[in-house]
C-alpha cells in the first residue's frame, strides 16, 4: 500500500520477529526476545562517538565526521535530488529513524510535528498542516470528516455530546435485523498498532476506524439506519480455506510476542493476530449473512486489511486476507460464482494469488502500475489468471498516478461492468481501499466520494444486490471518512449526487482502458464490440501519443517526494541549505 516510489521491499522478505529496541514505548523486558539489530541500535546510541573510531584510523573518523557534519553534500541540491543525479552510496545504513541532532537543531530551531488527519511532518509553529490544511489539533478522530479542518474552535455539525453517546453505543453487538444494511465493527480491532516509536505514526493506524466510525456515528447512520453483526474471531478451520499453515502459525506466533515484523512495514503486537482474527471473522459471517438474505448488504469497518495477504505470507500492512475469506464463506453458503472488485490503489496481489486458477471467482482490480514500480510491481494488463482460469483475472493498470473520477467510472463503464454481467455473479464484494481518494499521502491519486459513491452504485446492479463492501487501505481520515459514508449511503438506497452518463477519461486512461479491452476480450465476447467502438473514435489519437506518455510518466514517477529520496539526514540538511533563513523567522 504505497507509491511507485515504494517505501517497501518490492518482495517480501522472510518474517522478521525481533525484539523492540530502547526507543519502545515500554513494556517488560521479558516480553521481548533479543536480536543483534536492535542491540546495535541501543549501542549506538549510547556509545559516545569517538569511541567507535580507533586512533590508528584516523582517515575513516574524519570521512565518517565530515559525512555527519554534512561536508560531503555540500554540491548536493535539492534539484540533484529529484533528477535523480545524486547516488547515495550502497553501504550507507537506513537512516528513516533519524532525527536531527542538537546540533543540527543548534542551525535552525525547528518545532516539528505530524498531522494527525495524513500523518506528514510539518515544520514551525503553524497550526494547519501544510500538505492537507488540517488544523493541528484537528476533531478528526472524534467526529470524522464532519470536523472543521480549519479551526478546532469552529461549530461543528453535530453536538459533542451526541457523538459520544453514538460512538459508546457501537460496543453493543447485536443481530442483524432483516434486510438492513449491516456493519462489522470490533473495538478490539483498535489494538492492532505499531510498538516501535518512529518518527511519525505508520500509516495503517488504529485511527482510520476511529475516523470512519466518528463519521458514521455523527452523520446518524451507525448505529442508527445499520445493523451490527456480532464480532467473533474466525477458526482455524476457516483460514485454511484461503491460507496455508505457514501463515496461520505466523500470524498466530505475534500474539506471544510485544513487538514483530513480517516486513518491514507489516508490524504486529501482541493484539494484531486477535485483529486479524476478528477482522476475517466479521467478513465470513457478514458474507454468509448477505447471501442466505439475513442482511440485505454490508459494509465491513476492519483492520488489519487483507488484500496483500498471500497463501503463506502476510505483507503490506495485511495479515489475514478478507476478501478471499469472504468469498470463500460466500462460495460454502452456496454461491457459485463470486466477482471481487478491488478499487484500492495497490494491487491486490493476494487475493489474485490465491483465486487465479480459480473460474468460480472473478477478480478484477484497479491499481496503479507503472509498468511494475508502484507497489507490490504485480497487476500488469496481462496477467489474466492461469490453467484453464485465463479470463478470470482482470487487471486495469494505471501508468501514472492522479487518477480520477473519469478514468474510474470510464473503465467500470467499459471493462468492468460488462465482463461482471457477462460473468453473473451471486455475489460481489468490493476490496475497497480509499487510498486512490483526493489527497491520500500514499495513493496521489483523486478520486472522490461521488466517485466512491457511483462506483458502489453500479456494483449495487449486480447479484441481486447481494453487495459486502470491506476496507483495505486508505491512510487520509478527512479522504477514507468521507468516502466510506458516501459508500454506506449508497448500500442504504442513497442515489450518489451526480449521474455519470457523460464520461471523458483521461488519455492515459483511455490507453489503460483500449490495452485491457484488447487482452480480455479474447475471453469476454461482449468487450470486442466496445474496443472496436472505442478505437475508431477515440483510439488513433490516444495510441499514437506516445511522446505526451512518457513525458506523464516521468513526472508522475517523481511523487511524494519524501519516499523517493530517502535519507532523511541528507534531506534535511539539503533542505536546511536551499530555503532561505527567513522562511522559519516566524516560527521560532
Ligand atoms: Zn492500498
Ligand atoms: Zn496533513
Amino acid at each position: 500500500m504505497n507509491t511507485g516510489a515504494s517505501p517497501f521491499s518490492s518482495s517480501a522478505p522472510p518474517i522478521e520477529q525481533r525484539q523492540m529496541n530502547q526507543h519502545s514505548k515500554g513494556g517488560k523486558a521479558e516480553d521481548r526476545l533479543s536480536n543483534g539489530d536492535s542491540e546495535s541500535n541501543s549501542m549506538r546510541d549510547q556509545q559516545p562517538e569517538a569511541a567507535t573510531f580507533p586512533a590508528s584510523n584516523s582517515h575513516f573518523k574524519q570521512h565518517w565526521e565530515e559525512q555527519e557534519n554534512g561536508q560531503g553534500s555540500s554540491d548536493v541540491t535539492l534539484e540533484d535530488m529529484y533528477n535523480n543525479s545524486y547516488e547515495f552510496e550502497d553501504d550507507e545504513d537506513d537512516d528513516s529513524d533519524w532525527e536531527p541532532s542538537s546540533q543540527d537543531q543548534n542551525v535552525l530551531k525547528i518545532t516539528k510535528w505530524f498531522c494527525v488527519n495524513c500523518t506528514m511532518d510539518n515544520f514551525g509553529t503553524g497550526v494547519h498542516c501544510e500538505f492537507c490544511d488540517e488544523h493541528r489539533r484537528s476533531g478528526i478522530i472524534n467526529y470524522g470528516f464532519l470536523a472543521s479542518p480549519l479551526s478546532k474552535e469552529e461549530s461543528l455539525t453535530v453536538n459533542e455530546a451526541d457523538a459520544t453517546v453514538r460512538l459508546k453505543d457501537l460496543r453493543l453487538k447485536g443481530i442483524v435485523a432483516d434486510s438492513q444494511t449491516a456493519i462489522g465493527f470490533d473495538e478490539r480491532m483498535l489494538l492492532h498498532d505499531e510498538v516501535e516509536m518512529k518518527s511519525r505514526p505508520h500509516a495503517e493506524r488504529p485511527d482510520r476506524l476511529r475516523a470512519i466510525a466518528a463519521s458514521l456515528a455523527a452523520t446518524g447512520i451507525f448505529p442508527g439506519r445499520c445493523s451490527p453483526i456480532s464480532a467473533r474471531e474466525i477458526t482455524r478451520e476457516e483460514l485454511q480455506m484461503v491460507h496455508s499453515l505457514k501463515n496461520i502459525d505466523a500470524v498466530e506466533l505475534t500474539s506471544h510476542l510485544y513487538s514483530s515484523y513480517f516486513t518491514p512495514d507489516t508490524y504486529a503486537n501482541q493484539y494484531s493476530a486477535c485483529a486479524a482474527r476478528l477482522a476475517a471473522g466479521l467478513c465470513f459471517d457478514l458474507a454468509t449473512s448477505i447471501f442466505s438474505g439475513s442482511a440485505k448488504n454490508g459494509f465491513a469497518l476492519v483492520r488489519p486489511p487483507g488484500h496483500h495477504a498471500c497463501v503463506k505470507q502476510a505483507m503490506g500492512f495485511c495479515l489475514h486476507n478478507n476478501a478471499a475469506i469472504a468469498a470463500s464463506a460466500a462460495q460454502r453458503a452456496g454461491a457459485k460464482k463470486v466477482l471481487i472488485i478491488d478499487w484500492d490503489v495497490h494491487h491486490g496481489n493476494g487475493t489474485q494469488e490465491i483465486f487465479e486458477n480459480n473460474k468460480s471467482v472473478l477478480y478484477v482490480s484497479l491499481h496503479r502500475h507503472e509498468g511494475g514500480k508502484f507497489y507490490p510491481g504485480t497487476g500488469a494488463a496481462d496477467e489474466v489468471g492461469t490453467m484453464d482460469a485465463e479470463g478470470y483475472c482482470v487487471n486495469i493498470p494505471w501508468s501514472c498516478g492522479g487518477v480520477g473520477d473519469n478514468d474510474y467510472i470510464f473503465a467500470f463503464q467499459q471493462v468492468v461492468m460488462p465482463i461482471a454481467s457477462e460473468f453473473d455473479p451471486d455475489f460481489t464484494i468490493i476490496s475497497a481501499g480509499f487510498d486512490a481518494a483526493r489527497g491520500d499521502p500514499l495513493g496521489c491519486c483523486d478520486v472522490t466520494p461521488t466517485g466512491y459513491a457511483q462506483m458502489t452504485q453500479m456494483c449495487s446492479a449486480l447479484s441481486g444486490g447481494k453487495l459486502l463492501v470491506i476496507l483495505e487501505g486508505g491512510y487520509n481520515l478527512r479522504s477514507i471518512s468521507s468516502s466510506a459514508t458516501a459508500v454506506v449511503k449508497v448500500l442504504l438506497g442513497d442515489s450518489p449526487e451526480h449521474n455519470v452518463d457523460q464520461v471523458i477519461p483521461t488519455k492515459a486512461g483511455l490507453r489503460t482502458v483500449l490495452e485491457v479491452l484488447q487482452i480480455q476480450m479474447k475471453y469476454w465476447p461482449s468487450l470486442e464490440p466496445k474496443f472496436l467502438k472505442l478505437q475508431s473514435e477515440w483510439g488513433c489519437s490516444a495510441l499514437l501519443d506516445r511522446k505526451l506518455l512518457s513525458k506523464r510518466k516521468r513526472r508522475c514517477s517523481m511523487g511524494p517526494t519524501w519516499w523517493k529520496w530517502g535519507r532523511r539526514r541528507w534531506l534535511y540538511r539539503v533542505w536546511c541549505k536551499n530555503l532561505s533563513l527567513d522562511h522559519f523567522k516566524g516560527y521560532n
